[in-house]
């Protein structure tokens, strides 16, 4: 009831009423009025051909658009042609691949919840990834949010009861997901239960490992209703659901996610300059989107992540394999959302069983390719991609001996089965063939018959096949032609036997084309059959680009392999930051070392001028360990590290506008929810917290949350604190555990150099004047500023953390005229002329002096 109705009239989709007043403002569409009599009607179509990007546009508005298709063939009915919405398009149920980012998923979402439990479901209809979590912790509304800002889905669906929480609006804000409340029941537990076990024809949900999470069904089930609802056919690529724990993953906050830029940037949220475009070296879509799900879950578990940097270091080391492992990739489509366009009748083409076809060719050369490898889990893809050859080799052969090699897009027209695949086709096919013969025989017969040189047999789809003769031969024509037509200089007739072989060929290619379609959807039956079997195999396929990728991208970056300790140390010798190592352009990058331990070096407090690399050191080592535990290589000579449970990254507010919110208001929300959050086994960074407030407020909000942080019985988490308050410097001197770092500046005449290193210690001044004449401040400013400096470097601060009086500025007569009385003027001509005393000069070296001056 709340979509845009696209009404099929011929070859045309229209919108009537308000849908039509709606649609022609968004599409910039002429809106026209139909109808007599009781009113009239407003009415604006589009071509249904073109029909695409019109409903790109309605979507993008927020709109959801269903399809009304004519589903009787309009030559045979009788009235009206009977139509049916033949699907719902909303925004997380899109399979229009205009629509779609191929390096990305598109996930609808559903969540249910009760007082202590919430279930999350997320379903991708293009690949059909179905899965469920539940989530019981007091952390749950956390890790909700948490998991949305990973998941990004376009659209959510909702109980209505749910939707009034201000927990879940909470998580839900921030989203750009399109929201659906839904009625209660769809979420009541039998309900959704009954409705699974229909789907995957299944008695119980043992198997997918859900059976007891009430909550998690419920969601899925109202996700796989709504699909039903919308799609109105049964998606053969939901094969089946997958049941899993966020506990064990890395868990990475919204916040942190775009602190650290890890599949969006800050600027216009592309991929540019992110991690993800750093690390993708992928050579298939399905490559792509398996990175970009790694990256958002990070692994928490020993085991498993040294079994894929083992996978990575062998693609490493063994580069003939890897290549050989990458040619083949190339060739290989997107076969996961193949198999979901080719589930759908109306949407599959032979083309996508070519593509198939072609992508199957390398599968039995990667398993040999693979033959000898050392690594666990490149073994288990192999094993597996072993166990399917069989069926694989199969479906290649059938579709091999049944497709032409170059099918067309359209599935109706024919020239899709190759020959020598049906006899009955090949018969048809002659039998056309010969009828058409007979008629390319007929001209010259006719020609020499008649003794009409310019006679011509034609064809056109009003008249079928007829002779054409010039109005100057008409004398010649004979007595069995039948005249059909007059033209402006030619006259069109017909024979009986012309007519009874135009039926015969018309006959038959009708059924030329009606059987390919036939063939064609049997082929197409034939491999969505098998269709569970086909996504494992392209989540192997996947697997090994995802490693071939990062292990490509090691290479060519000089990353190292990291080896994972248990003692709590995190040690990073000369490591790099991979995005910035890259964009930096006039200058080497200088790599870093790091060390931080569960004891004395657990809160490092940075200090340094701005400009000077802070922020890039502390984001360069969250990306490092975050890099390690999704079995990446990293940037920098040797890592060491320990498992990290959480990442959390937050930036001061100053330093980060986009957001639109009171920004200190966002800060300390961001730095409450670490604060709730964090544990001992977790890395903090925090970059310049507390300057969005007065200066007193700052300092002590910064000093109370590193206390906090560091007090084992609290949080203990090691954590990097950047700062431009020199004050918690001081932190150093009275907790064992934490250490002052600086970035090395060097000063040159009045000048600062950035040395890009971090050494231990506080830095002594903060260089601000400095940097803001680097920044082209004009001349005047920075004198002024460098006075009230002085003044206030004496006099400090008000009580209130106000600056104090800083002295009214110098009346300046002249552009640069410096008062000679004016103690706070500091220049090296004033400071001589201070040293000196008059009294003791001689005339000639003062008027020396001058001379110099
Ligand atoms: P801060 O946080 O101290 O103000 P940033 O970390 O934002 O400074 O760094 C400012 C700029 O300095 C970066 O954009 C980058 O171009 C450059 N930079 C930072 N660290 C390095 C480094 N280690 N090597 C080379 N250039 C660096
Ligand atoms: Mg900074």
């Amino acid at each position: 009831p709340d979509s845009i109705l696209f009404f099929r009239m011929g070859d045309f989709y229209e919108m009537f009423g308000r849908d039509a007043e709606v649609a022609s403002k968004i599409l910039e569409i002429t809106l026209t009025t139909r109808g007599s009599g009781q009113g009239n009607v407003p009415l604006a179509g589009i071509p249904y051909h073109a029909a695409e990007p019109y409903l790109v546009k309605l979507l993008k508005a927020g709109h959801r658009v269903a399809i009304c298709e004519q589903v009787e063939d309009p030559k045979t009915s009788k009235g009206i042609v009977k139509r049916e919405v033949v699907q719902v398009v909303t925004p997380g149920t899109v399979s229009q691949s205009v629509l779609l980012n191929e390096k990305e998923n598109n996930y609808l979402v559903g969540i249910s919840g009760d007082q202590e439990t919430l279930g999350l479901a997320s379903v991708d209809i293009t690949t059909g990834e179905f899965r469920v979590t539940q989530l019981n912790s007091d952390r749950r509304f956390a890790c909700l949010a948490q998991e949305l800002s990973s998941l990004k889905p376009p659209e959510c669906i909702i109980s209505s009861s749910l939707a009034e929480d201000r927990e879940i609006k909470k998580a839900l804000t921030g989203l750009r997901s399109s929201v659906r409340i839904m009625e209660d029941w769809n979420f009541e537990s039998s309900f959704a239960y009954n409705k699974l076990l229909e789907h995957f024809n299944v008695r119980s949900l043992k198997g997918f490992g859900c059976d007891d999470k009430p909550q998690a069904i419920a969601a899925a089930g109202a996700v796989l209703a709504y699909l039903e609802d919308t799609q109105k056919t049964h998606l053969t690529q939901i094969t089946r659901l997958h049941s899993y724990d966020l506990s064990r993953f890395m868990a990475l906050d919204k916040a942190t996610q775009s602190n650290l830029e890890l599949t969006h940037n800050a600027q216009d949220n592309s991929r540019r300059n992110t991690l993800i475009e750093a690390l993708d070296s992928t050579r298939t879509a399905m490559g792509a989107r398996l990175l970009s799900q790694w990256l958002l879950h990070p692994l928490r578990e020993k085991g498993s992540l040294e079994s894929r940097h083992q996978a990575v270091a062998e693609l490493h080391d063994d580069l003939l394999m890897r290549g050989k492992i990458q040619d083949r990739l190339n060739k290989v489509f997107d076969l996961e959302r193949l198999l979901g366009r080719l589930g759908r009748v109306a949407s599959a083409s032979a083309r996508d069983l070519a593509a198939f076809r072609e992508s199957f060719k390398i599968v039995p050369e990667i398993v040999g390719i693979l033959e000898k490898t050392q690594s666990f889990n490149l073994k288990i893809i192999k094993d597996k991609l072993f166990e399917h050859l069989d069926l694989v080799a199969e479906i290649s052969l059938l579709i091999s001996k049944a497709i032409v090699d170059n099918p067309p897009l359209g599935v109706r027209e024919g020239k899709i089965i190759r020959s020598g695949y049906s006899d009955t086709l090949d018969e048809l096919k002659a039998f056309s063939a010969d009828g058409k013969n007979w008629v390319a025989r007929l001209e010259n017969q006719e020609r020499e018959r008649t003794g009409i040189k310019s006679l011509k047999v034609k064809f056109n789809r009003v008249f079928g096949y007829f002779l054409e003769v010039t109005t100057t031969n008409l004398s010649l024509v004979p007595d069995n032609y039948i005249r059909k037509q007059t033209m402006a200089n030619c006259e069109r007739y017909i024979t009986p036997e012309l007519k009874e072989k135009e039926s015969l060929i018309l006959g038959a290619e009708e059924k030329i084309n009606n059987l390919e379609y036939e063939l064609f959807q049997q082929v197409r039956e034939r491999v969505i059959s098998q269709t569970a079997v086909f996504q494992e195999v392209a989540h192997c396929l996947a697997l090994i680009d995802v490693y071939a990728s990062l292990a490509q991208t090691a290479k060519e970056n000089n990353y190292c392999q990291p080896v994972i300790v248990d003692n709590g140390v995190l040690k990073i010798t000369n490591g790099r930051h991979p995005v910035i190592e890259k964009t930096v352009k006039n200058e080497e990058f200088v790599p870093n070392n790091t060390f931080l331990d569960n004891d004395e070096n657990r809160l490092l407090i940075i200090t340094g001028p701005n400009m000077a690399g802070k922020s890039t050191w502390l984001r360069q080592v969250a990306l490092i360990v975050l890099m390690a535990q999704i079995g990446s290589f990293v940037p920098a000579e040797a890592v060491e590290m320990s498992i990290v449970d959480r990442v959390f990254t937050r930036v001061g507010a100053s330093d980060n506008l986009a957001m639109g919110e009171s920004t200190f208001m966002v800060e300390m929300n961001e730095t409450a929810n670490i604060l709730n959050n964090a544990t001992a086994d977790s890395l903090i960074i925090l970059d310049e917290i507390g300057r969005g407030t007065s200066t007193f407020d700052g300092i002590s909000i910064a000093w109370a949350i590193a206390e906090y942080i560091y007090n084992k019985n609290k949080i203990g988490a090691k954590t990097l604190f950047a700062t431009h308050f020199f004050e918690m410097t001081e932190l150093a001197t009275i907790y064992s555990g934490i250490k002052n770092y600086n970035v090395a500046v060097r000063e040159w005449r009045d000048e600062i150099i950035f040395l890009r290193k971090i050494i231990e210690g506080s830095a002594d001044r903060s260089y601000g004047i400095q940097v803001g004449r680097l920044a082209g401040l004009p001349r005047e400013v920075i004198t002024r500023a460098k006075e009230i400096l002085k003044n206030l470097e004496e006099k400090n601060y008000t009580k209130e953390g106000k600056a104090s009086f800083a002295g009214p500025p110098p009346v300046v007569e002249s552009n640069f005229q410096l008062s000679l009385f004016s103690p706070l003027i500091s220049h090296p001509v004033v400071d001589e002329i201070r040293e000196i005393d008059p009294n003791n000069l001689t005339p000639l070296e003062a008027i020396n002096l001058i001379h110099d001056w």
